[in-house]
């Protein structure tokens, strides 16, 4: 419609794909609980970026997503919160049991990036939880700290985990951890995973998985590397790209 086109075009935003859902004005128009918008206000954030705007609703739909926006313009909450809400729904129907999980995996490439994204969900779970819904266990998967904690955490079950791609195949490959109620991949900083040569370990993960998945591609830059990459990697995907970023 004009309405929605006007939205687009006052953001920057270019979209591709069939059927994409319509952006938002403001976060209220997700149907996200109060927590996560109490959370959200708490943090100053009052205002959905662009890629927020275009990227939530597609996320939240359940569809595959290519999101391309600037670094600093707010791409980590398009997808870490559509999980959290995606968790929450799962958790309501199927509880996560002991050795189950994760619902969610978001790969990073790097320790640092990761440690922050998983500080990310848990600053929006923690108010969930106090809440009283149910507690979501996430768990920060990166090499350079004791596998024995995260094997701990796994044993008792996670929901969403945010690794790297290296130490996450090792828990894999030695099966201590299995992705078969895994239904949620976001692939973050995707120019920077494929750059530093992580393309066969991230393939090696796809094998993993055993029921259908949403995959969700983040990049600030689109090289053709990563577009071939997505082509392969995602399922009818919806294209946002904000601003000029390869368009
Ligand atoms: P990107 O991954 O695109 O580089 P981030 O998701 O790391 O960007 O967000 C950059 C910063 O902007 C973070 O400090 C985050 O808390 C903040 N931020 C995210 N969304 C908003 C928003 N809608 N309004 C204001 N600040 C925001
Ligand atoms: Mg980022």
């Amino acid at each position: 419609s004009k309405q929605i086109d006007l939205i687009r075009k006052q953001c920057r935003i270019i979209v591709s794909g069939e059927d994409i859902p319509a952006p938002i004005k403001n976060f209220e128009d997700m149907e996200f609980k109060r927590p996560i918008l109490d959370t959200l206000k708490d943090k100053g954030i009052v205002q959905p970026t662009p890629i927020q705007v275009q990227g939530l609703p597609v996320a939240l739909s359940g569809r595959d997503m290519i999101g391309i926006a600037s670094t600093g313009s707010g791409k980590t909450l398009v997808f870490v919160l559509p999980l959290i809400m995606i968790a929450l729904r799962e958790e309501k129907m199927m509880p996560i049991g002991a050795g189950e999980g994760p619902i969610g995996l978001i790969i990073c490439p790097s320790r640092e990036l990761a440690r922050q994204t998983y500080e990310v969900v848990e600053q929006f779970v923690a108010p969930l939880v106090e809440a009283g819904y149910p507690p979501l266990r996430s768990l920060l998967c990166i090499g350079g700290v004791d596998m024995r904690s995260q094997l701990d955490a796994v044993r008792r079950g996670v929901h969403i985990v945010v690794a790297t791609p290296g130490r996450l195949k090792d828990l894999l490959v030695k099966k201590k951890m299995n992705l078969d109620a895994c239904r949620y991949l976001t692939l973050d900083e995707a120019d920077r995973l494929v750059d530093l040569g992580f393309e066969d370990d991230i393939r090696e993960v796809f094998d993993h998985f055993k029921s259908q998945r949403q995959t969700l591609l983040f990049s600030a830059t689109m090289p053709a590397k990563i577009q071939v990459f997505a082509r392969s990697a995602l399922v009818k995907p919806v294209m946002v790209n904000v601003g000029r970023a390869g368009a």
